[in-house]
């Protein structure tokens, strides 16, 4: 059978269907399936996408059929509209519109009223009996065609318009007269071939092939090339070229244009909400040229509603919207006209919605039996949930924006501006919102962030110290943010405009946009709604993978529980030291040389640790807890600003001297591969001695005085090879046996270790010998299977992923082909070794969805994020399940 180009639509009948988007672009195949359903559409034709490939194979030409095609369709029109095409007494006029598979702005604007010239337009005249419409459909037709087919500059053609209007001393395009419109159109017309050296094409049937073929010439245009890029839409897919009979939405008060959606898009409420104007055409509505109208009164409104100026009209739209709704099952955004009293349909689309009205949508939906559960899971994004998470502005305050960074973990808080750590904590100590404004952060800053509201650094990018961190901790922040200067000296911060922010001034940070404001925005907080909590329901019916969180303190904990965490996937010991009683005795313990005073000062901190984790059980009660023994380079427990070493010299009556002896001898090359993780352990054992113990007897204690059952996972880092983690098991295992023994409880625990070295991944099946669970901690992995350091990858990593040489950042979304095979190879070897082994991920990654969907597919038992994820993996976690099925 010979390829067909070309499929009609109109008269309750079509040869397209909605299913067949790929051939007839989005817009086209849903023309096609509102006709068949026997809904008002305008009839017409669509010229397929593989017209638009074809077109480009073969050096701009088109397949020899089409012209044949074409002219066969439109006689189809014709017939059914009783108009000829280009006629003078009886023309057809019609609309050229581009519509490719998704949606796509940057290609070719629609060309209305196309088939008009001086003598079409007496035709015209003569039918409507109404000369200022003709003329005013004949210059937007001239405007039209010269801006997108012709390439005209749009600003000539509308100072024109504007100087007509000032002329005449009018507002508004409707105070201009039919005689002020004929003159436009003759101005337009020689402005055009003054500009252009051509002139405007009178012949219909060269105007209709110069509109296709400038639709297909858009999808090759800068804009377009840009927006596939971006979207990750492949150039091959071309776009469909819709040709509509026109109806007038502008021919008197019985005549209106309009949008609307068949649900609230931003509530997701279920009443039909749209606007439209009496006596406009095409997008007057969206244009803003007049206040378009409300169609009915679902919300106040002071202007009449087209329920009430033309009830019959309303009254089919409604029915419309019901047909539609059951027949897509999904909230659809259509545009419609009204000519003379009669509605028409001109488009029809999945509605956009944001991330409340995407829930409430599903939910509902499922309630109204027309999708079931699976489809309304599969219905909301996972990556939508995080604008539910955080609190964010409200968006009718108003607001004054002095600098811009980057958007480094959502939220939008207020507070007065400090500049250290210490000072953040102090004020919230007495119940003082602040931010905390720095340079950059570094681990020291831990406690002055906790305590802030949010975040602001100047320097850093989206995986600097501050943006990692405050992401696990679920706090606002704004990171490199170079549109201000910060002086530490002066205490205060000056932005680009000018403007000097002086600690004590109150600014505003959404971490969502990443816009600093000058004063307190008001803000709307986290509305887990009663949808929120049925769909994450059913979110849970399909999942199958755990979700756990990274949490370091009860409050973590308890947060990400509210959010349906199943427990702790990485408790990172080492946040437990900077609290102020406790980096004391940390500190003394790095600058003791012998063991006796290093023992003394672990001492001090084992109490405080042991209670930790009793907090972390009790608040995790009867889920798996997994923690990490301690993990950084002491070098990051030292002070390094002078008057710190000073004050430690004097609390521990050490020399400033011996201290910086000490801080020196810590100095390393590159920290991040230096004496750090098990390393530590194996050269200080007495350091994770101390924590093991707290954690044992912690969880002893509780089981024996309270009930609980606790298998504490005890987890070390940085293993590189199964002798380093033997040594260290064993000395662990004596231990808990030892506590256990003391406390004459049952106890059971796993010891087990984080892969996170290349090495670890490729011995997998040796390591498994020792160890009881893997977690995969991707951040290193992710900077040692690359080799680079995250903390210096900002200069050089935001060009790789501009420029296309890594698809998008390793840190936010996991390495699949690289980073990913490791850890899919370490799963099948640890699992030869040892069939039941746990096996889950911490980092970031555990709450990116596309990561997710990974690790559901390598078959882990779990992912573990921070807090504030958990309802995005779930979702993500049970998205990866649907789709396997
Ligand atoms: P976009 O994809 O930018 O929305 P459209 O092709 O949908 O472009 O058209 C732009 C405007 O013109 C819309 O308001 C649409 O309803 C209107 N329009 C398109 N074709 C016709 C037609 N045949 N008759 C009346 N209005 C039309
Ligand atoms: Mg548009
Ligand atoms: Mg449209």
């Amino acid at each position: 059978m010979a390829q067909k180009f070309v499929y009609f639509f109109g008269n309750g009948e079509a040869e397209g269907r909605a299913d067949m988007k790929n051939l007839l672009g989005g817009k086209g195949a849903n023309l096609a399936e509102m006709s068949s359903i026997g809904l008002p559409v305008p009839p017409g034709f669509t010229i397929t996408t593989e017209v638009c490939t074809e077109f480009y194979k073969n050096n701009q030409a088109y397949p020899e059929a089409l012209a044949a095609e074409v002219a066969a369709n439109l006689k189809k029109i014709e017939a059914l509209m009783g108009r000829t095409f280009g006629d003078a007494q009886n023309p057809l006029l019609v609309s050229v519109r581009s519509g490719a598979r998704a949606s796509m702005p940057g290609m070719m604007d629609t060309v209305l009223n196309l088939g008009l010239n001086d003598t079409t337009v007496q035709g015209i005249i003569a039918q409507s009996g109404d000369e200022r419409f003709a003329y005013d459909a004949y210059r937007r037709f001239v405007q039209m065609y010269a801006d997108v087919v012709m390439g005209m500059e749009k600003e000539i053609l509308d100072h024109l318009l504007e100087q007509k209007k000032e002329q005449k001393g009018v507002h508004l395009d409707t105070g201009l007269t039919a005689a002020d419109w004929k003159d436009l159109v003759a101005q337009f017309k020689k402005a055009i071939f003054d500009e252009l050296g051509q002139a405007f094409p009178e012949d219909p049937q060269e105007q209709l092939w110069g509109a296709i073929g400038a639709v297909f010439g858009s999808w090759m245009n800068q804009r377009a090339i840009t927006y596939r890029k971006l979207n990750n839409i492949p150039a091959e897919w071309g776009t469909a070229v819709n040709v509509q009979s026109m109806v007038f939405g502008n021919m008197g008060d019985d005549c209106a244009t309009g949008v609307a959606f068949t649900r609230d898009p931003s509530t997701g409420e279920n009443y039909f909400y749209g606007e439209f104007l009496v006596n406009a055409q095409g997008e007057d509505v969206v244009a803003g040229i007049r206040t378009p109208q409300p169609i009915n009164r679902s919300k106040p409104t002071t202007l009449p509603t087209m329920e009430e100026l033309m009830p019959e009209c309303y009254n089919q739209f409604v029915e419309i919207r019901e047909t539609l709704e059951k027949h897509y099952k999904d909230m659809q955004d259509l545009e419609f006209t009204i000519e003379k009293g009669k509605l028409f349909m001109l488009q029809t689309r999945n509605g956009k919605r944001t991330a409340p009205a995407a829930i409430k949508i599903a939910v509902d939906m499922v309630k109204e039996g027309l999708i079931d559960e699976k489809t309304a899971v599969l219905r909301v994004a996972p990556s939508q949930l995080d604008q539910l998470l955080h609190p964010s502005l409200d968006p009718k305050a108003p607001k004054n924006v002095i600098a811009k960074g980057l958007p480094a973990s959502p939220g939008a808080v207020s507070g007065s501006v400090v500049f250290t750590a210490d000072e953040a904590e102090a004020e919230a100590k007495i119940g003082k919102k602040v931010i905390l404004v720095r340079i950059e952060t570094s681990p020291e800053d831990i406690h002055g962030m906790h305590a802030a509201q949010g975040i602001l650094t100047a320097r850093g990018g989206m995986t600097s110290h501050a943006a990692v961190v405050a992401r696990g901790m679920g706090k606002c922040c704004v990171a490199g943010c170079g549109d201000i200067k910060v002086d530490y000296a002066s205490e205060s911060f000056t932005a680009k405009n000018g403007v000097v922010v002086k600690k004590g001034d109150v600014i505003t940070l959404d971490g969502s946009k990443g816009e600093v404001m000058l004063g307190a925005v008001p803000t709307v907080p986290v509305q887990l709604t009663g949808d929120f909590g049925l769909l994450m329901e059913l979110v849970d019916k399909f999942r199958t993978m755990k979700v756990r969180t990274n949490a370091d303190t009860p409050h973590d904990a308890k947060v990400a529980r509210e959010f349906g965490a199943e427990g702790i996937g990485l408790c990172r010991t080492e946040h437990m030291f900077f609290d102020a009683e406790r980096i004391a005795a940390v500190r003394e313990m790095i600058l003791s040389e012998e063991l006796e005073g290093r023992e003394r000062a672990l001492a001090k901190i084992m109490p405080m640790q042991k209670g930790d984790f009793i907090g972390l059980f009790r608040e995790m009660k009867g889920l798996p807890v997994t923690i990490r023994l301690l993990d950084p380079p002491l070098h990051e427990f030292l002070p390094q600003e002078e008057r710190d070493i000073l004050e430690l010299s004097q609390t521990m009556k050490v020399t400033v001297n011996a201290i910086k002896h000490k801080i020196d001898s810590l100095h390393e090359f590159n920290p991040m591969l230096g004496h750090r993780g098990c390393r530590l352990g194996i050269t200080f054992p007495e350091i994770y001695n101390m924590q093991v113990r707290a954690i044992m007897e912690a969880a002893c204690e509780l089981v024996k005085n309270e009930g609980f059952s606790i298998v504490p996972e005890i987890m070390i880092p940085l293993i590189a090879t199964t002798k380093e983690l033997q040594v260290l098991k064993q000395n662990a295992v004596a231990i808990c046996e030892e506590v256990i023994a003391a406390y004459g409880v049952k106890v059971e625990y796993l010891i087990g270790t984080m892969i996170e070295l290349p090495r670890a991944a490729l011995t997998a099946d040796d390591i498994a010998t020792e160890a009881e669970f893997f977690s995969f901690g991707t951040n290193d992995l992710t900077q040692t299977t690359f080799g680079l350091s995250r903390d210096d990858a900002g200069k050089f990593l935001p060009f790789y992923v501009e420029n296309g040489i890594l698809p998008e950042d390793p840190f936010v979304s996991l390495d699949q082909t690289g980073v990913g095979k490791l850890v899919k190879m370490a799963c099948e070897l640890g699992r030869g070794t040892r069939p039941k082994i746990k096996l889950g991920i911490c980092g970031e990654h555990g709450g990116d969805p596309e990561s997710v969907i990974f690790c559901h597919k390598i078959g882990l038992d779990y992912v573990s994020c921070s807090p504030f994820r958990v309802p995005i993996a779930r979702l993500a976690a049970a998205h990866a399940a649907l789709g396997d099925k």
